[in-house]
């Protein structure tokens, strides 16, 4: 068997479509405020990216570059002021931040109806209890993904590796809820047999970060296989999903890259245009 390969890519491009058009209907410009600090050169890249995302939907980007040895103090003043400010409707905190900041304490200075991310506890407690709010990019990138295929999570079983509060976490949240309706399962570093668990996955998320962790073995035949894993490694960019061993077991594979990774980018600038719908120009 020869999988799909979910185009991470065209459905991004669609969904960005679609916050371009809504952009248009708002009658004001929204705004999207990026935080970077330190010069960690993957972080450049990806704030890089988001910005010129923002501005091709016609999102004004704000951003700000700060030095590495900026005090926790420093850095939750600006989100304070990027919180008062009117033309900002998103705030970015590009993660990590460099050791001796505490990201948590920052990202909780974050207004929670500016929280582009979704990472604010309260977006994050909303999400626990099924109510509406602003949901982390990447896993609303994944179902994204799935829904534009048509694959329906509705009493499948899903299983999903990785517990961080970034993906894994929230994934399986999204997953579990009422109206996506997934029998989910998290396995995590601690799993004793992590292939006997995956192998009973209808859809298989990997968000590990260990590179091509998920071999054809893991898989049961015909499942669904949405690889979240971004790992440099010697041969370049790889996931945490033995690509071509996977697709000659699976029905459905993302690619790493141009999988779930253009995803999150549109899936933050949907959330920017929720929060600035709901905000107003201010
Ligand atoms: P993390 O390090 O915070 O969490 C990794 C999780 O994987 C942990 O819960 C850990 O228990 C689990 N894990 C680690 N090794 C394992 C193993 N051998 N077996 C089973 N579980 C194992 O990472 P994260 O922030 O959740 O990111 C995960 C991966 O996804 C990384 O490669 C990251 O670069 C990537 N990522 C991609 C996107 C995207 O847009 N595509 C966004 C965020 C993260």
């Amino acid at each position: 068997m020869t999988a799909l390969v979910l185009d991470g890519k065209a459905v991004a491009a669609a969904v960005r479509e679609e916050v371009a058009a809504r952009v248009q209907e708002l009658g004001f410009t929204p705004g999207l405020a990026t935080v970077l600090v330190g010069d960690d050169p993957a972080s450049h890249v990806y704030v890089r990216n988001k910005r010129r995302a923002a501005e091709q939907v016609g999102i004004r980007s704000f951003h700000h570059g700060l030095a590495p040895d900026t005090s926790q103090q420093d850095l939750e003043a600006l989100i304070h002021q990027l919180n008062a400010d009117p033309h900002v409707h998103g705030i970015l905190l590009q993660l990590p931040l460099p050791t001796g900041l505490d990201a948590q304490a920052v990202t909780e200075q974050i207004d929670p109806r500016k929280d582009a991310d979704g990472l604010h506890p309260a977006n994050l407690g909303r999400l626990v209890l099924d109510r509406p709010g602003l949901r982390p990019c990447t896993p609303s990138g994944v179902l994204r993904i799935l829904e534009h295929y048509g694959i329906a999570p509705a009493g499948k079983r899903a299983v999903i590796v990785g517990r961080s509060f970034l993906v894994g976490r929230p994934l399986a949240l999204m997953m579990s809820a009422r109206g996506v309706d997934a029998t989910v399962t998290v396995a995590h570093s601690r799993t004793p047999d992590l292939a006997a668990v995956t192998a009973q996955a209808d859809i298989l998320v990997a968000a590990a970060g260990v590179p091509r962790l998920i071999g054809a073995g893991h898989v049961k035949p015909g499942a669904v296989v949405v690889d979240v894993g971004i790992n440099r490694t010697e041969d370049g960019l790889v996931g945490d999903v033995d690509f071509d061993a996977v697709a000659e077991v699976a029905s459905a594979i993302t690619p790493v890259p141009g999988g779930v990774g253009p995803m999150t980018v549109a899936m933050l600038l949907a959330n920017t245009l929720a929060a600035a719908e709901r905000l107003g120009p201010g």
